[in-house]
């Protein structure tokens, strides 16, 4: 154990919490949960009180997002790690192309692999800090991949591949930890789903996803021919695509959800589209990224993880440490000063630090936290 540095208070950020999720909650969205206390927790989630709190969610998101005439905000329990299982059952016909180069866009293609009623995934693989876009295939009906790689902090283009809306084959987007945080042409996917733990700032277990006509059109094929006789797969309704999205048109879930977390994601799509929408978001999170970027360029001792600069992620920031200083070491000194989650990828293995610069991070704390990092590594010493 080293001993433990102490940071002077002018150094330390107003609010320490730099996770990639779950990440910081602003003020005003417990004030939100406080009030809601009597009045929607704790009541009935298909009456108007709290549907009224989902039809304001969907229709912000769809606000906030530019959604083009047809496309559906969607949503339902268990994340996006549920959305990728749903995606295999209800949306993949056959097979699919994916792109991965890290945990996240790693862990659904695998989920596709082991589907049994699933043709083996075509998979373009890169390594870590770098970014493999899947290529145009014969034979897939899906491509997929993630618009921020959040266990390595690599941000990806999302632009549908050459030649794949005339093979009808539909772009599906992890943008878990991008949505809301990254520029995005929604026309360019098909389905664009996320969590809203991350760049939302709220709590976890839900899942959203804006959803094409395409989309739709083939989850409805796909779960029709699977109810036919001699068909091999199994749609339960808790992955059936369809059945969220009629829960979803009448601003409720198959199932019950959090109405907390719901009251949290409110909260804050309203504040990020009464602050200027996608675009205000995107520039906040762009300038907090390049905050540590530029730091860690000046450091002696610290430099960004992803060398290509085009794909260096503006709302998770990795940053290598020499050998000499010990993340691990340093992340335990933030913590001990209150400033938390800064650790990287358990995963990755490597000596690093990983930021998250959603929106509700104040570039001022982004700042200070490169100075408290600082004096921790000089004071490690
Ligand atoms: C966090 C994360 C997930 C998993 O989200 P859950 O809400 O835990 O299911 C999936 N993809 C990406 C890119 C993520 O960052």
């Amino acid at each position: 154990m080293i001993d433990t540095v102490k940071i002077p208070s002018s150094l330390l950020p107003e609010d320490g919490r730099f996770g990639c999720g779950p990440s910081k909650i602003r003020r005003k969205q417990i004030a939100a949960l406080t009030e809601a206390g009597t009045t929607l927790l704790g009541t009935s989630h298909r009456q108007q009180p709290v549907k009224h709190v989902v039809a304001s969610i969907r229709e912000g998101l769809a606000q906030y997002f530019s959604i083009p005439d047809g496309y559906q905000v969607a949503l339902g329990n268990g994340g996006a790690s549920a959305f990728w299982e749903m995606a295999c059952a209800s949306l993949i016909a056959r097979r699919g192309a994916f792109g991965t180069y890290g945990s996240f866009s790693g862990k659904f293609a695998a989920s596709a692999a082991n589907a049994p009623f699933l043709e083996d995934p075509v998979i373009y693989k890169a390594d870590f800090g770098s970014c493999a876009l899947p290529k145009y295939t014969e034979d897939v009906d899906v491509y997929c991949w993630a618009h921020n790689e959040t266990s390595t902090g690599v941000m990806a283009p999302v632009e549908r591949v050459e030649g794949s809306v005339e093979q009808h084959a539909l772009t599906l987007i992890d943008a878990t930890s991008g949505a809301g945080g990254l520029p995005v042409d929604i026309a360019q996917t098909d389905a664009y789903y996320f969590s809203p733990q991350k760049v939302f700032g709220s709590d976890g277990g839900l899942w959203f996803a804006i959803l094409s006509p395409d989309a739709v059109e083939r989850a409805g094929q796909v779960e029709h021919s699977a109810t036919l006789e001699g068909a091999r797969r199994w749609v339960p309704p808790f992955l059936s695509l369809t059945k969220a999205l009629d829960n979803s048109r009448k601003n409720q879930t198959l199932n019950t959800p959090a109405i907390a977390t719901l009251v949290l994601m409110n909260e804050q799509v309203t504040w990020l589209n009464e602050h200027g929408g996608l675009k205000w978001a995107t520039k906040r999170c762009a300038k907090s990224a390049n905050i540590l970027y530029s730091w860690a360029e000046r450091s002696d001792y610290a430099r960004p993880f992803v060398e290509d600069k085009s794909i260096r992620s503006n709302v998770v920031v990795t940053i290598d440490l020499d050998d000499s200083i010990s993340a691990s070491n340093v992340v335990a000194a933030l913590h001990a000063n209150g400033i938390v989650d800064t650790n990287g990828y358990r995963k990755l293995g490597r000596n690093q630090l990983r930021i998250g610069v959603f929106p509700s991070v104040k570039p001022g704390d982004v700042e200070a936290l490169t100075y408290c990092i600082d004096y921790v590594v000089d004071h490690m010493k």
